[in-house]
């Protein structure tokens, strides 16, 4: 064991007995009471010395016998500790890719925060590593959901869409101006392929005795690049993840309104039928106007998206897909995020399950169906630490 005292939270004394580890209340850890030397111990934990070593300087600074163990227990009760030798083989095989661990350095600091205990970091990585997402649009939003997820380590990205990009579906971080004219899926592909850290993982690779088929999918990313898919999702579209149970989240902007969820939980939290069917009961009209705006967008040259706003979208989405596929519960589950120019005013609302729904979340018991989702679903993201 090499310990280290997480890098990513920033120390300060808050008096002459208390430590604190971290800025933002989320995340943050106070420790104390703890003397001088214990402190002065604390900054030899860097992962650089092993235990014997750290027994060792303590003597030396004539600390007690055992205060050595008792520091590092403390600090891996408080969530504070990492192991540069722990995570298992997974890690290892992490590990074993330096030019991509200095590419997702900030983002293993990240993981650090949320997997608290020791290795959760390069766990939670390799985890992202074996899966498989789907991306479908390739525009303003769908390109760039797709390179932030394969730039964070995600294994599998693969994006779906028709036609050949245009113009107006250039975006920093998406498709670039060389992509103009050829194959969405095509320029969608390399992009991906470049924003990845390093050579993603395959099936035929290595051929050890652990490599199946390939994984199913563990997210469906629905971000069309007409704004009214996303908007007024389609119950017929999302009828096989839902009988499937793969987990899809929608994003997209529409007339000048973003939009980051649901997140839908197949069985367990609303999806694109229940919300309709709610449309419907609170406004008759609806289903006619919706036929209309359908047609009309189809003709429709010019959609309205503003680019920052686009890129907003895109980074809240993806990063809502990283917290689910890293096993947490993001606030777009089972919730719709809008922010609308020129305030640009987050605001979320719920989105209720419909007891007419035949995807069954109404009669599920909430809490519970989205543990049971969350945790152990053979297409669900892998079980937390
Ligand atoms: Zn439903």
């Amino acid at each position: 064991m090499y310990p280290k005292v997480k890098p990513a939270l920033a120390r300060a004394w808050r008096d002459l007995q208390t430590v604190q580890f971290g800025v933002t209340p989320a995340h943050a850890v106070v420790l104390g009471p703890v003397d001088t030397a214990t402190g002065a111990l604390i900054d030899r934990i860097d992962g650089t010395r092993g235990m014997d070593l750290l027994r060792a300087e303590a003597s030396a600074m004539g600390m007690p016998d055992g205060l050595a163990d008792e520091l590092v227990r403390r600090l891996a009760g408080a969530g504070l500790l990492d192991d540069a030798t722990a995570g298992g083989p997974q890690a290892q095989a992490v590990r074993a890719r330096p030019e991509s661990l200095e590419r997702l350095g900030p983002d293993l600091g990240s993981l650090s925060l949320v997997h608290r205990e020791p290795g959760g970091d390069l766990r939670g990585l390799a985890a992202r590593r074996a899966l498989r997402v789907q991306v479908r649009g390739s525009g303003r939003v769908g390109a760039v959901i797709a390179a932030v997820l394969a730039g964070a380590g995600v294994g599998g990205v693969e994006v779906l869409d028709g036609g050949r990009a245009e113009p107006g579906d250039v975006a920093p971080g998406g498709l670039d101006s060389g992509s103009v004219g050829r194959l969405r899926a095509e320029a969608a592909g390399r992009l991906v392929r470049e924003a990845a850290p390093g050579r993603a993982p395959r099936a035929r690779e290595g051929g050890g005795p652990e490599r199946g088929p390939e994984p199913g999918l563990a997210l469906v990313v629905v971000a069309p690049r007409d704004g009214l898919h996303a908007w007024a999702p389609d119950p017929d579209t999302a009828a096989g993840w839902v009988a499937t149970g793969i987990p899809h989240l929608y994003a997209g902007v529409l007339e000048g309104t973003g939009l980051v969820g649901p997140l839908v939980l197949p069985g367990a939290t609303a999806c694109a039928g229940c919300m309709e069917r709610e449309r419907v009961e609170l406004d008759p009209a609806w289903p006619r106007m919706l036929v209309q705006w359908r047609s009309a967008h189809r003709r429709r040259a010019g959609a309205a998206c503003d680019l920052g706003l686009s890129t907003a979208v895109a980074g809240l989405a993806a990063a809502h897909a990283l917290s689910f596929l890293d096993g947490e519960l993001p606030a777009s589950t089972g919730a719709r995020w809008e922010a609308a120019l020129p305030g640009l005013h987050w605001e979320g609302a719920p989105v209720g399950p419909h007891h007419d729904c035949p995807c069954g979340a109404a009669g599920s018991s909430r809490p519970a169906a989205l543990e049971r989702v969350g945790g152990g679903s053979g297409t669900g993201p892998p079980d937390g630490p």
